[in-house]
């Protein structure tokens, strides 16, 4: 398990829980200045990026809420869990995404020297998102590639064992693994204590916008909440009963933060 101690090299982070689970409130933070402290952990560093589709699935698993609530860092990576951490009464400066995260790690690779590993998705998505990290960040390092079969979680035993030797083989200080929500928490979440990268972080499809096979809505919807639209559009066979599952669940979520948060003033003001 991440020893929860580590947490506090991070500046700017403060914890709230929304329906039971974990969140990062971030403030002020540049997404470098929150992955450089745990680049120099001795334990690998588990980095939750959470939207409103992973509060949802970890609200109603009891293993998937132990691993969020134990990892080293859970960040809004979407504009509705900014919200509602905003309605708990948090100070949080915005949302940090799966892709702001890449990006500083890509950069601290290319100034610093950590070198990165990508595990997931499909063989020719990670080596395209491994080319564009080199091009977009020269001199970034990548210390391999690795992109296990198709198959439901729990992987069998022999490709969790190859998964880990290639990660632990490549001598990466990072790893990035893009397995789709909740399939790489509950992995990493297995393996925090075999993985020798000092920081692992779950991206889901980070590794497709890299490689240009979906592409990420205007700035105007990220900024707005609006990008699960755009991701629909592109998407709609896939996403369309599963945003419609979120919108339902963050209804009630705002609607339970909101009271919770008036009866504690209430309680605050009695004499
Ligand atoms: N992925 C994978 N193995 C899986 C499930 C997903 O490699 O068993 C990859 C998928 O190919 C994609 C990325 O993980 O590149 C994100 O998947 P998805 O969009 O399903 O995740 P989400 O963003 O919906 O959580």
């Amino acid at each position: 398990m991440t020893r929860l101690a580590d947490r506090r090299a991070v500046p700017h982070l403060r914890p709230v829980f929304l329906a039971g689970v974990r969140l990062d409130a971030v403030e002020d933070a540049r997404p470098a200045d929150l992955l450089r402290p745990l680049l120099t952990a001795e334990s690998c560093q588990h980095v939750i990026t959470a939207n409103a589709d992973y509060l949802r699935l970890a609200a109603a698993d009891p293993a998937l809420r132990e691993v969020v609530n134990s990892a080293a860092m859970v960040v809004p990576d979407g504009m509705p869990l900014v919200w509602a951490a905003k309605l708990s009464g948090a100070r949080v400066s915005g949302r940090v995404t799966g892709h702001d995260l890449t990006r500083a790690l890509a950069e601290l690779s290319a100034n610093e020297g950590a070198s990165i590993f990508l595990l997931g998705a499909a063989t020719s998505v990670a080596q395209a998102a491994a080319e564009a990290l080199k091009r977009g960040y020269p001199g970034a390092r990548i210390a391999g590639v690795y992109s296990p079969p198709d198959c439901p979680y729990p992987f069998p035993k022999d490709e969790d064992r190859r998964m880990l030797e290639a990660v632990n083989g490549s001598g990466a200080d990072a790893l990035l693994v893009a397995l789709g929500c909740p399939k790489q928490d509950l992995w990493l979440g297995s393996h925090r204590g075999d993985l020798q990268a000092s920081i692992a972080i779950g991206v889901g499809g980070v590794f497709d916008v890299l490689a240009g096979n979906l592409s990420r809505a205007p700035r105007w919807a990220q900024a707005t909440g609006l990008e699960w639209l755009y991701r629909m559009a592109q998407e709609p066979r896939r996403l369309s009963g599963r945003y419609l599952l979120d919108a339902l669940f963050l209804v009630r979520l705002f609607a339970q933060t909101g009271l919770e948060r008036l009866a504690g003033r209430r309680r605050g003001s009695r004499p």
